[in-house]
């Protein structure tokens, strides 16, 4: 039996499925997780000292690579003087002046722990600011784990009048809760347009992750987007993008930058903190302002703006907003989605890919998805197979067929390269197994 294995049979009897995040279990491929030991620039080593090319980048938040060097040293620096004083530090408002000055639809911000906490926040200033309860989310959007959020509609999604249809995705979430959220599908206009023309006065806010990096990588259509901002500022409406995943990961002025859309408030974590446990939300001050101890929302943190954690967000800012920081990280991704495609059209697997930045898609489908129901339609025994071919040539891809991929800065050709090796292997040991 091998470390990992060993390793994972002890995590069980302490930790409930022997981690502390879902995904991470290898559920939807099977087999044994890889518990890994170290990790540097795009490689991580697991407990059997296998080195891996990691394509998920813990989710997205490292994007100048790992143990980047200048980051490690900022935060080595801040940690000597102690992890966290529950008082106000000037890093903390460094911090809260570059996020304002990337992102322009941020005139305040609030610092938090997680994505969770950050859109869980959000929804409840949109609330109070609104007086309102109803929240809107699409089908297939991660928002982190909140109870109004659990929320996916049946199947019935055009009879969204009737909203006690939608039943929590999750055990322990009341129906109670989930009366207030509406699930409408991604991309749908139509849809959208039917229930603010019968619910519009009722809506607090929407929630949209603005490019979908959750059910797999979703583009949304531009008049989707258009509608979506109109109809939410004609019935006063919050609209909130939750750019946990995307912000400082698509571009540096993050999803709304690229599609020329002013949100009322905005969620980020993952890149803003660089790995450590670190996210915010923020937008309009008219609506920051309502929050404690300005105003009457309620929302606190004991670890809020960590000193440790702002050191290595400050620092990881400081890297992508560098000249050519996102060309160069764009044009790396694109390099490794053309090989991809080759590989599999080469080998005769049915693949399409998409990528924006530094995030990717890859589909077991003809075409690139639109919408949760077409991304379900993907080929998941071809994924689990190619998955566990690469996994065996020592390529790291998310353990998901429904979960985005992620390059950092430091997947330069080479890097690209070897990725495209192994990937002709997989695809040719893929095409065989069909036959
Ligand atoms: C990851 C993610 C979250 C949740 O963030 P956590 O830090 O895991 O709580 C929320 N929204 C989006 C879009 C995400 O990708």
């Amino acid at each position: 039996m091998g470390k990992n294995e060993d390793l994972f049979i002890r995590a069980q009897k302490t930790i409930p499925g022997g981690v502390n995040s879902p995904v991470r279990a290898f559920r939807q491929v099977g087999g044994i997780p890889r518990f890994v030991s170290r990790a540097k620039g795009p490689y991580f080593w697991d407990a059997e000292d296998k080195r891996y090319i990691d394509l998920i980048m813990s989710w997205g938040p490292m994007i100048v690579g790992h143990a980047n060097p200048e980051v490690v040293e900022a935060v080595q620096r801040a940690a000597a003087t102690s992890f966290s004083y529950g008082a106000p530090t000037e890093g903390e408002i460094e911090l809260a002046e570059r996020i304002c000055h990337l992102m322009p639809s941020v005139e305040q911000v609030r610092m938090v722990s997680s994505g969770t906490e950050a859109t869980m926040s959000a929804l409840r200033l949109a609330r109070g600011y609104t007086g309102r309860d109803l929240i809107i989310k699409f089908e297939g959007c991660y928002h982190g784990h909140a109870d109004s959020l659990l929320v996916k509609a049946g199947s019935g999604l055009l009879t969204f009048a009737d909203s006690t249809q939608n039943a929590p995705s999750s055990g322990g979430v009341p129906q109670d809760l989930v009366k207030h959220t509406l699930v409408l599908p991604y991309n749908d206009i139509a849809a959208l347009e039917e229930v603010f023309l019968k619910q519009g006065e009722q809506v607090a806010a929407v929630i949209i992750e603005p490019i979908t990096g959750n059910m797999n990588l979703i583009k949304p259509l531009p008049e989707f987007l258009s509608t979506l901002r109109q109809l939410t500022s004609q019935h006063g409406s919050v609209l909130i993008y939750d750019e946990v995943m995307t912000g400082f990961r698509v571009a540096l002025g993050g999803a709304q930058s690229l599609q020329g859309i002013t949100p009322d408030l905005t969620c980020l974590g993952k890149v803003m903190g660089g790995g450590m446990p670190i996210a915010a939300f923020g937008g309009k001050k008219e609506i920051m302002s309502k929050l404690a101890p300005l105003g009457n929302v309620y929302q606190a943190g004991t670890l809020s703006g960590n000193p440790v954690a702002v050191a290595s967000g400050l620092k990881t800012l400081e890297i992508v907003s560098r000249p050519g920081f996102y060309e160069q990280l764009t044009s790396q991704t694109e390099q490794l989605m053309k090989g991809l495609k080759l590989a599999a059209d080469t080998s005769g697997v049915p693949v399409s890919v998409d990528s924006v930045g530094g995030m990717f898609g890859l589909y077991f489908a003809d075409q690139v998805p639109r919408s949760f129901e077409e991304v379900t339609q993907s080929n998941i025994e071809h994924f689990k197979q190619f998955f566990h071919a690469m996994l065996n040539e020592g390529i790291y891809l998310a353990p998901s067929a429904y979960e985005a991929g992620f390059t950092s800065i430091t997947h330069d050709s080479e890097v690209i390269e070897a990725i495209l090796a192994a990937a002709q292997t997989a695809f040719k040991q893929l095409a065989r197994d069909l036959k």
